[in-house]
């Protein structure tokens, strides 16, 4: 079966058609600049160089209409026709308290999405239109929704809620959900299989570091906490996103600094972070040149970084009453040799150790905890597009 995953933005969608026999990419792209003049569509065939389509995209259903364009066009396609597309599965940010796993999506869960927008203004309306002008599109080609915070619907109450009145978790469900689900599950699962292990007799803890990054416990293959919250602005320090902070902060910078909602808004989610401490740029590769020149600004943010995440290893280990694998992923997790060992150094009386060697190697998964170690240290490249396919095969079949 052929499946195409789609991640629909508010004026971006990335697709890839993924052969789920082969387990195999077909192509991969994305649409920019959808209901904006100088839309286009990069196309990329496996094995093949970019293609770039300029075409008008005044909206999501025309941008869909032009990817099957391109997935089925003589030169630069990899099928024959539509009909060898056997279902769709959506990237969905928030399912809120409705959505454990993903979902075969009807009428019903489509209003159970709308209902979710308010948790996400940003992205869910976004998911919503990418779902149905894949309808428009594909009429009766059956559409799957995988959801970032399906993983986490594990955690028990006591990691979940927070310590305001409870009749704020009544009225508007505030409450701690996660993100990043489809990746965590992913890599827990992944590092499950590299140890020859049961994930059911499995303490793991997955650090998910991109522009935006989460760490997840994951015990017996359960989320039983998670560093992001209520939104993806909580947690440790991200590239732009403050990650956790006092919240009195907010009420004392919006009256010195006469913020309205959007002005704090603006200040926690795109100025703070690494790039916001240092002044530099939220490009981890940015802030180790700049640190090596000797900016002490970037230095001090690259150590904020690494240290909230060490506190948060420490806090999981104890909360799952132990550890046997941390494991890094996504953009710095996979290729940032110096943060993972920031990360890990300092970590040994907890039998975390990495061996310098093996942690240089970049771009596949592997175990680069030291011989001597007890607990196993992994990089393993995330996937959340295979992952996406994986959950819509499954249902679909
Ligand atoms: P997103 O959260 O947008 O999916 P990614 O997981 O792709 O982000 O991560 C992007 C980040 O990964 C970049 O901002 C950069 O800081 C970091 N990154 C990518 N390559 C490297 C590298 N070779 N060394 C250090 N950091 C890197």
């Amino acid at each position: 079966m052929k499946i195409l995953v789609i991640n629909a933005g508010s004026s971006s969608l990335k697709y890839q058609l993924i052969d789920m026999d082969e387990k195999k990419v077909l192509a991969k792209g994305l649409c920019e600049r959808i209901g904006i003049e100088g839309s286009r569509l990069n196309h990329t065939p496996a094995g093949c160089d970019k293609v770039v389509i300029e075409s008008p995209m005044p909206s999501h259903a025309d941008a869909i209409k032009l990817v099957i364009d391109a997935l089925v066009d003589k030169n630069h396609g990899v099928i024959g026709s539509m009909a060898e597309i056997g279902a769709v599965g959506h990237r969905v940010v928030h399912g809120g308290e409705s959505f454990s796993g993903s979902v075969i999506i009807d009428e019903e869960v489509k209003k159970a999405l709308r209902d979710c927008i308010e948790l996400a203004p940003l992205h869910n309306p976004a998911n919503i239109i990418g779902i149905e002008a894949c309808e428009k599109v594909m009429p009766g080609v059956k559409q799957v929704g995988v959801f970032d915070t399906a993983f986490h619907q594990t955690m028990p109450e006591e990691a979940y809620l927070y310590g305001i009145p409870y009749k704020y978790y009544e009225k508007y469900k505030i409450r701690r959900y996660g993100f990043h689900g489809t990746s965590h599950n992913y890599v827990s699962g992944k590092a499950a299989e590299m140890l020859g292990k049961d994930i059911k007799d499995l303490k793991i803890v997955t650090c998910h570091l991109g522009n935006g990054s989460s760490v997840t416990a994951v015990k017996n293959g359960k989320v039983i906490d998670t560093t992001m919250g209520l939104t993806p602005l909580a947690g440790i320090l991200m590239g732009t996103r403050s990650g956790d902070i006092d919240p009195a902060i907010v009420t004392f910078l919006m009256e010195k600094e006469n913020l309205d909602i959007e002005g704090i808004n603006k200040v926690l989610n795109k100025e703070s972070g690494v790039f916001g401490v240092s002044g530099v740029s939220s490009d981890f590769r940015d802030l180790s040149s700049a640190a090596e020149e000797g900016n002490k600004r970037a230095n001090a943010a690259l150590k904020m970084f690494s240290y909230g995440i060490k506190k948060y290893i420490g806090s999981y280990a104890a909360a799952m009453g132990g550890v046997d694998a941390i494991v890094f992923t996504a953009g710095v997790g996979e290729n940032d040799s110096q943060t993972r060992a920031d990360i890990i150094n300092g970590l040994e009386f907890l039998g975390i150790k990495i061996d310098s060697e093996k942690n240089k190697l970049r771009g596949k998964a592997i175990d680069v905890s030291a011989s001597d170690a007890t607990v196993k240290t992994l990089v393993i490249p995330t996937d959340e597009e295979m992952m996406i396919a994986l959950e819509t095969e499954l249902l679909v079949k």
